[in-house]
């Protein structure tokens, strides 16, 4: 792709004015020193969308959206970072002087060439005669005009170089037919199409465009070509990376802050035209961590279908622990019954589906009852190995509070103490004990969580104040991810000499980080300029020295005295050990 300059990049930034930008697009209404709006993000009665002058920035307190002038473009046109700063350079009237490397203009030649292909298979499906049986398997199938259009479908006719020849024709080169995967090689050493005689699939990048092929079978007759067959990895495509059908349901997954996730193309096109549109499909058994990274750009939930047998519960410990690690929240659904999604609306309707994604079990939970209902006739040993079983699901949620639940769920369908199994999983025992104790640490643990939000609030809004604790004060000290995240962000941007909050939040590349760093720029009252320097102070004393920042601290002592005197490390040791034991208790 050709290249916007940074120095481009820059100006842009600094032109654009976010008041400016934000009103070309929605009215917006002064409040004080900011502007107020109704959301353009979500539906709302009371306008909680938010636009600062002074930083530059926006957030919606609804909806939690947020970002800088540039992310406003992105988000509302739906378009890529370059194709924002290109609308606001427009606007402005600063002219684009591109650049383009070597790799980049080939990659720009296969995503023409994809583009192309793409078109030629749809012109083919939309002319009549050999495409007859595919039209009628469509139509067997309930895939409307409508759907074929946005979906893309088109035709591979069955000849050797259909695609071939009318792409060299159109000027591309053999070389980039070969990487993109569309030709290849005969035997004679002329080119040919890979497909031939299938309907064929666009799978698209994140931003919409056609990266690939997922290409079916329709004849039937010939029962030693396989059914389906995919694109080879190419400079633009890894299937890794790839869920179908997501750049078409962000949207509504947006809204509805969840994703469901099916099997194949059939069924994602069977939800969508059932009028459920925050479906995807991945291909394969297990999600990957770039999938699950692309999920969480998009919402918090995800429901993934499953089958309730053995083999459909196995397939699922394997790939959902991935999205929980990233904090995905995750339901699992299955259909009784049923082959597929598409059956199951066509014989129970889609009123019963949505119910059922409603109702489905949160992924623990459904872990927790696999595994009980396994070792109901059984002793004590399959019992012990039904909760074994479930155990590293249990450990593998993010939220204490959310875990512990679990914790009591499970313990009381096994019928066993709650302790014992508290211990195995290694929950803190929170939520369990008694009220007066529980008081303590959850307060404790508030007042730490505060003291970082406003550290953090005062770093993102005055960096100098960071000078004196940048060296002390750790990524490690903060507790929870999200601050880590931040301060992690701000240091980051410390580096690279960036001070203005807009700037700071245009660095964040992950969407739940722009959403928090805005919120947290956006929802707090300074202090006094007089008060600041006390409030960093204590807020950093209570961030770096927490029972757990204080262990840290005293095994690091220990262990760096451990090469020197021993008279200091035996000290150092015996303070740690204490610290140990206390914590043990
Ligand atoms: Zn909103």
């Amino acid at each position: 792709m050709s290249m916007i300059p940074p120095h481009t990049i820059d100006e842009v930034r600094m032109r654009s004015d976010i008041v400016e930008v934000v009103s070309r697009y929605i009215p917006l209404k002064k409040a004080g020193a900011s502007y107020r709006a109704l959301c353009p993000f979500h539906e709302e009665k009371t306008p909680s969308f938010n636009v600062s002058p002074a930083k530059q920035i926006f957030h919606c307190f609804g909806c939690g959206e947020g970002g800088n002038a540039i992310t406003f473009v992105m988000k509302h046109e739906n378009i890529s970072f370059p194709e924002a700063v290109r609308v606001l350079a427009d606007q402005c009237g600063i002219e684009i002087k591109t650049t383009q490397n070597k790799a980049e203009g080939a990659k720009e030649r296969i995503y023409k060439a994809m583009e192309a292909a793409s078109l030629f298979y749809q012109k083919r499906l939309q002319s009549e005669g050999a495409t007859a049986p595919v039209r009628k398997y469509l139509e067997k199938r309930g895939v409307t005009d409508e759907l074929v259009k946005i979906f893309g479908i088109g035709w591979a006719p069955d000849e050797w170089e259909a695609l071939t020849g009318h792409l060299l024709k159109s000027g591309f080169d053999r070389k980039t037919l070969e990487s993109a995967g569309l030709s290849k090689p005969s035997s004679k050493g002329n080119l040919i199409d890979r497909f031939r005689g299938r309907l064929m699939f666009p799978i698209f990048s994140f931003g919409g465009k056609t990266i690939a092929f997922g290409a079916r079978l329709i004849d039937d007759g010939d029962k030693q070509a396989p059914k389906y067959i995919n694109s080879p990895e190419t400079p633009v495509y890894s299937k890794r990376s790839v869920l179908y059908g997501l750049n078409l349901a962000k949207n509504a997954a947006r809204r509805e802050n969840s994703l469901i996730v099916v099997e194949g193309y059939m069924d994602t096109l069977a939800l969508r035209s059932a009028g459920i549109d925050n479906c995807a499909a991945v291909s394969g058994t297990a999600f990957t961590s770039m999938q699950a990274e692309a999920i969480r750009r998009v919402c918090e939930n995800v429901v993934v279908l499953f089958d309730t047998d053995e083999a459909g519960v196995t397939a699922a410990k394997k790939s959902v622990p991935i999205l929980l690690d990233i904090g995905l929240r995750v339901k699992a659904l299955s259909l009784p019954g049923v082959k597929d999604p598409d059956e199951f609306i066509k014989t129970r309707g889609k009123e019963e589906f949505i119910r059922l994604v409603a109702a489905a079990p949160p992924f623990p939970l459904f872990i927790i009852d696999s595994a009980m209902s396994g070792a109901k006739l059984g002793g004590v040993e399959e019992k012990t190995r039904a909760v074994r079983d479930a155990i590293p699901f249990l450990r593998r949620i993010q939220d204490n509070i959310e875990r512990s639940q679990y914790v009591q769920i499970l313990a009381e369908r096994a019928g066993i103490e709650i302790k014992t199994l508290q211990a195995e999983v290694g929950a803190r025992p929170k939520a369990q004990t008694q009220a007066g104790q529980a008081e303590t640490p959850g307060k404790k643990n508030k007042a730490q969580f505060l003291a970082e939000k406003i550290l953090l609030r005062i770093f993102l809004e005055n960096p100098e104040y960071m000078e004196n604790y940048a060296s002390t004060l750790s990524i490690d000290n903060f507790k929870t991810q999200d601050h880590k995240d931040i301060y992690k962000l701000i240091l980051e941007a410390r580096d690279k000499g960036l001070d203005a909050t807009a700037d700071i939040v245009g660095l964040a590349v992950d969407d739940r980080l722009r959403k928090n760093l805005t919120q947290l720029s956006l929802e707090m009252n300074l202090f006094d300029e007089k008060d600041i320097e006390q409030v960093v102070s204590d807020c950093a004393s209570l961030a770096l020295y927490s029972p757990e920042a204080r262990r840290r601290t005293l095994k690091e002592q220990a262990m760096a005295a451990e090469s020197g005197e021993s008279g200091k490390f035996i000290e150092a040791k015996k303070k740690y050990m204490k610290s140990r034991s206390r914590k043990v208790q």
